[in-house]
C-alpha cells in the first residue's frame, strides 16, 4: 500500500517520504509521500479552479457525496481503525469507534440544511438572508484523533460548498491519506486536496492569499502563530486550542461511583483529548476515598500496544509528547505524591503507566499547564467558592464539569464556570450536533451544528423592494 497526497483529484507521490513511526515500538512502520511548497501550491490552484463548479452544486448533491464518504468509511472500518492504532496508538476498539464516529459525522452534515432565512415578509420588502461559500479553506490537524479531526473539517467545509486543502499532523497522516485514496474517485478534482509535510507547510497554508479561511485545531502555542498569520490576508479563522479542563466533585458524591467516569475523562484516549478532564478539584471530606479509589483503578489499568487484546490504554502518541509527560511525573514527584504510576513501562514504545497525583496545588506545572498525558493531579479544597476560583484561574476555558446527585446544586456551580462547555455529571461527550468552542486562549469561534457552518460561509442579504 502506498501513501499519497491527493491533488486536483490525482493521487501524487509529491518528493520524497516521510517515515511514520509506531508509538507502541518507536519504529518507522510506514512511509507517506511528502508534500513540498509546490504540492501546496499545485494543491491550493486545484481548489481553486474547483471552487465554482463545487460551489454551484446543489446542497443535495453536496449531501450526497458526503453520505456517499460515510458509506466508504464504514465499508473500510476494519482496516482503517488498524492503521489508526499503528499510527496513533490507541486500543483497537478506540480506532473502530473512531472511525465510527468519522462515519457519523459525515452522515450528520451529509442531512444537514443550510437554509436561507426570511427575515422580513412585508408589503415594503422581502429581506433573505443567504449563507455563501467562502472559496478555499485550509485546514490543520492534531495527532490525537486523526479520523475524527479529519471528518469534522471535511463534511461541513464540503457541505458549505467551499473546497479545501487539508493537512494531517505530520506524525498521524496515514488513515487521512489512505481515505483520500478511497474517496478519489468521488469527490470531484480539486473539491479536496491532502497533503502531508514535515511540520513544515502549515505556516504557507495559513499565509497563503488564495485561502479565505483557515480551521486549525492544535496547541494554543502554535494557534497564536496561525492568528499572526492570517492577518495580512483577512482570512477567517477557527481557532481549536488547548485546554486545562476543571471537574468539580461535590460533596454528596458516591467516591466509588464517581472515580470510574472521573478516570474515563482523565485517561481515554491516554489524557491526549483537548476536551480530557486535566485537573480534579475534590472537597477535603472525601479526598482520600476518591484518591484511593482512583488509584485502584489506575493500578488495574491494562497498557500495552493498541494492537494487543485486552489493552485499554496505548502508548503516547509520538516522543516528544512521551518525554514532555515523564518531565511532568517528574515535577509532580516534587510537587505532590504519587499514589498510583509514575513510571515509564519497559517496553521499546512510548509507554507510560496512568498516573494519579494526590497533595498538589496550583503553581506545580502538572496543574497550571495543559499536560495531554495519563496524569491526573487530584486537588483537595475546602470551600465550593474556593474550588470555582481555583477552576477558572487559568489562562484556557475550553471545558469543565461538575459532579453531584443533586443537579440543581451543579447547575448553579456550572453557571459559574467559565468555559465553553460544561458537563454535569459527565465530561467531553461532544459531537457535530453540538456546537463546540472555547473561550479565553482555548480558541476563537466554534465548529459544529449551524454555528460551525456560518464560520465556513459568509452572509449575504437580498433585498427585495416591494413598493
Ligand atoms: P500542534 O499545535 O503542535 O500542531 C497542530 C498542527 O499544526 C500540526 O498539523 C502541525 O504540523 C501544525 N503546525 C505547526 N506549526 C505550525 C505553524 N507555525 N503554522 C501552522 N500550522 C502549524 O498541536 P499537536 O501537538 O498536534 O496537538 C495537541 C494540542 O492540540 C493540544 O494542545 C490539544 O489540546 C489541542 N487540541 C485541541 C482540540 C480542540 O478542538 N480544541 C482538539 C484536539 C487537540
Amino acid at each position: 500500500m502506498r501513501y499519497e497526497l491527493l491533488i486536483d483529484g490525482q493521487l501524487s507521490c509529491g518528493e520524497g517520504s516521510i517515515g511514520v513511526i509506531d508509538p507502541a515500538t518507536g519504529e518507522v512502520f510506514e512511509h507517506c509521500a511528502r508534500a513540498l511548497p509546490e504540492h501546496l501550491e499545485l494543491a491550493v490552484a486545484a481548489a481553486l479552479r474547483a471552487f465554482d463548479g463545487w460551489s454551484r452544486e446543489s446542497l443535495a448533491s453536496r449531501q450526497s457525496l458526503l453520505g456517499a464518504i460515510a458509506d466508504v468509511i464504514e465499508n473500510n472500518a476494519q482496516p482503517l481503525a488498524n492503521l489508526l492504532t499503528r499510527e496513533q496508538g490507541k486500543p483497537l476498539a478506540d480506532s473502530i469507534w473512531e472511525v465510527n464516529g468519522a462515519a457519523y459525522i459525515f452522515r450528520y452534515y451529509a442531512n444537514l440544511d443550510i437554509p436561507v432565512q426570511v427575515l422580513e415578509d412585508s408589503p415594503q420588502r422581502r429581506v433573505e438572508q443567504h449563507q455563501m461559500p467562502l472559496g478555499v479553506v485550509g485546514a490543520i490537524l492534531p495527532w490525537n484523533f486523526p479520523m475524527f479531526m479529519a471528518a469534522a473539517k471535511i463534511a461541513p467545509t464540503l457541505l458549505a460548498g467551499n473546497t479545501l486543502v487539508l493537512k494531517p499532523a505530520p506524525s498521524t497522516p496515514l488513515t487521512t491519506l489512505h481515505l483520500g485514496a478511497l474517496i478519489k474517485d468521488l469527490v470531484p478534482a480539486g473539491v479536496l486536496n491532502l497533503i502531508a509535510d514535515l511540520n513544515d507547510l502549515g505556516p504557507l497554508l495559513t499565509a497563503h492569499p488564495d485561502i479565505r479561511k483557515i480551521g486549525f485545531t492544535g496547541s494554543t502555542q502554535t494557534g497564536l502563530k496561525v492568528m499572526g498569520s492570517v492577518v495580512p490576508t483577512l482570512k477567517r479563522l477557527t481557532l481549536e486550542l488547548g485546554g486545562n479542563d476543571a471537574a468539580i466533585v461535590l460533596e454528596d458524591c458516591d467516591p466509588r461511583v464517581v472515580a470510574t467516569k472521573l478516570f474515563k475523562a482523565a485517561f481515554s484516549n491516554n489524557g491526549q483529548i483537548c476536551v480530557a478532564l486535566k485537573r480534579l478539584y475534590v472537597p477535603a471530606s472525601l479526598y482520600d476515598a476518591v484518591c484511593g479509589e482512583l488509584a485502584a483503578i489506575a493500578n488495574r489499568s491494562v497498557v500495552g500496544p493498541g494492537l494487543e487484546q485486552g489493552t485499554e490504554l496505548g502508548p503516547i502518541q509520538n516522543q516528544a509528547q512521551y518525554e514532555r509527560v515523564l518531565s511532568l511525573i517528574e515535577s509532580a514527584r516534587q510537587d505532590g505524591t504519587i499514589i498510583a504510576g509514575g513510571q515509564r513501562l519497559d517496553l521499546p514504545g512510548y509507554f507510560v503507566r496512568p498516573t494519579i497525583v494526590r497533595d498538589i496545588n496550583e503553581g506545580s506545572a502538572l496543574v497550571d499547564e495543559e499536560q495531554f498525558g495519563p496524569v491526573l493531579p487530584v486537588i483537595r479544597y475546602q470551600s465550593l467558592d474556593q474550588a470555582i476560583d481555583s477552576a477558572n484561574n487559568t489562562q484556557f476555558g475550553l471545558g469543565a464539569s461538575v459532579w453531584s446527585k443533586d443537579v440543581a446544586q451543579a447547575y448553579a456551580v456550572a453557571e459559574r464556570l467559565d468555559a465553553g462547555t460544561v458537563w454535569i455529571n459527565n465530561h467531553g461527550d461532544v459531537g457535530p450536533s453540538i456546537p463546540f468552542g472555547g473561550s479565553k486562549m482555548s480558541g476563537v469561534g466554534a465548529e459544529y451544528a449551524q454555528e460551525g457552518i456560518a464560520e465556513l460561509t459568509q452572509l449575504k442579504i437580498i433585498n427585495i423592494a416591494k413598493s
